[in-house]
């Protein structure tokens, strides 16, 4: 997977798994990417992590305890596309910090394609007259 492919995986992703990409979870994992805290090496706030949490948490002590135990684990083996998303994250940039400013790029437009559709659909209201 090159790092295009990569970039193109996680931007389908974002645009087309709306029921883990809600518009509310596009603002806070940019939120949470801006403040660098996106980590591919720890399952709490991977790539996965991020999309199976509900309350976004950073894994950074041995004996930190996880408010929801597995949500990794069972986001990986159970969502489709899981395993190809997490190896998108990786391939986005060589590191921790390069990987969080990816994604706030990408997270960035992402809520700007949202906002147009949104703008896009209140033009076009169901029943109006339409000059031919
Ligand atoms: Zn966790």
């Amino acid at each position: 997977m090159t790092q295009l492919d990569a970039i193109l995986l996680i931007a389908w992703r974002l645009h087309n798994c709306r029921d883990i990409w809600t518009d509310q979870k596009l603002i806070d994992v940019l939120v949470f990417a801006v403040d660098g805290k996106l980590s591919f090496h720890y399952s709490c706030n991977c790539f996965l992590g991020v999309e199976s949490s509900s309350v976004l948490h950073v894994r950074h002590a041995p004996k930190f305890i996880c408010p929801e135990p597995r949500h990794y684990v069972k986001h990986k083996t159970s969502i489709d596309g899981a395993p190809e998303a997490e190896e998108a994250f990786l391939r986005l940039a060589p590191n921790d910090e390069g990987r969080n400013k990816k994604m706030v790029t990408l997270l960035q437009d992402e809520i700007g394609i949202r906002r147009r559709e949104q703008e896009k659909s209140m033009e076009q209201v169901p029943g109006e007259c339409v000059p031919v």
